[in-house]
């Protein structure tokens, strides 16, 4: 019987992988930790091998999977910047992801969080607490049927959120570095990110996390905005300066911030803080301002993405086992 050991395996993800495996007939046996070099020899005599890895990779994992024959590290996010795809492959290791496990969870979050600051629910709660009921102009809303929205990186993801977005009867300008035709009933291309953030009252960002992305939203395209934009970040958090971001709150650029993925979280997120004492002043300041919502990289935290996640993990490896490749492979 086929084996395949999973790391990093939480409680929520537990049904789905039992399912699977009863289902296949494969032999899985998991572990809540992550795979380092103290527990590497427990992947000793399996076939293949399932992640869902965060923060860094040290290399001698890649040349002891090696040397335990092991082929494949199936990891179970989208994202694989974790990994040195050239250092796994000099070990004949192949890298597969879950690209795509519920592109409209993220889609939802990013159109609802953006909802929250058009609509001034953190002052309506403030007021309330308060026990302030008075009507008063700073909680006149825009109604969203009126606004412009920017996404920025019409994929997957940027494409549902353009649709939602379009049921509102928003009007939605998109920018992306390949041409999207099909979608030129719902979204008008801009040739630059420029002319696309031009005119947005929201701008919604869902590119990838790589070297053209980096800091694509810095202090000068944060000048570009229009007065009292919202931002929503639920892409990836090495895409925003997020001193760049502050100083557009700070100056009323931006009226209100989604931020789900931050430049420096992989020390943070998934981790429970509640006992220790988070150092990073500027994720404090994020948490702790009003005109910020942040979350920790949970936008796409729904039973279908859980379920989607955990089966893509195991049947990229099945493919590697049974194939010697996979079409979800990164390197
Ligand atoms: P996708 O590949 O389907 O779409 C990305 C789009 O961005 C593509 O259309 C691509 O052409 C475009 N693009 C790439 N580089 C660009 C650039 N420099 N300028 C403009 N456009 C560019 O990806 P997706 O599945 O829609 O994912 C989008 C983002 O969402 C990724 O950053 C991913 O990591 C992130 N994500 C976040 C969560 C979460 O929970 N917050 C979960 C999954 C994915």
């Amino acid at each position: 019987m086929v084996s395949i050991k999973m790391f990093d395996v939480a409680p929520y993800e537990i049904d789905a992988i039992e399912n699977w495996a009863a289902e296949h007939q494969v032999k899985v046996d998991y572990e809540r930790e992550p795979l380092t070099l103290d527990n590497i020899e427990s992947v000793k005599g399996y076939d293949g091998l399932s992640l869902s890895h965060n923060g860094p990779f040290d290399h001698e994992i890649y040349r002891i999977l090696e040397s335990y024959g092991i082929k494949q590290i199936a990891q179970r996010s989208a994202g694989f910047d974790m990994y040195d795809l050239e250092a796994a492959k000099a070990h004949h290791l192949i890298i597969t992801t879950v690209p795509s496990y519920s592109p409209s969870s993220i889609a939802e979050y990013a159109v609802t969080g953006a909802l929250y600051f058009v609509r001034q629910f953190p002052l309506i709660k403030q007021r309330m607490t308060k026990h302030n009921f008075v009507w008063d102009a700073p909680l006149i809303s825009r109604p969203v049927k009126d606004l412009t929205v920017a996404i920025i990186g019409v994929g997957r993801i940027g494409s549902i959120s353009a649709q939602l977005f379009s049921n509102f009867g928003c009007k939605v300008v998109g920018y992306d570095i390949e041409p999207k035709p099909e979608l030129d009933d719902v979204v008008e291309f801009k040739a630059t990110l420029e002319e696309a953030i031009a005119e947005a009252d929201i701008v919604s960002l869902h590119v990838p996390g790589n070297k053209d992305t980096y800091h694509m939203f810095d202090e000068a395209t944060f000048k570009q905005l229009k007065e009292g934009v919202i931002f929503v970040n639920c892409a990836r958090g090495m895409v925003v300066e997020t001193q760049g971001l502050l100083d557009a709150l700070n100056s009323g650029k931006v009226s209100g911030a989604v931020i789900d993925t931050y430049e420096n979280e992989a020390q943070y997120f998934r981790r429970d803080f509640s006992n220790q004492t988070v150092e990073d002043d500027t994720l404090l300041e994020l948490i702790e301002r009003e005109d910020v919502l942040a979350s920790p990289h949970i936008a796409f935290f729904t039973h279908e993405a859980v379920k989607n996640l955990a089966e893509g993990g195991l049947n990229s490896t099945m493919e590697v086992l049974e194939t010697g490749d996979a079409q979800s492979r990164v390197n």
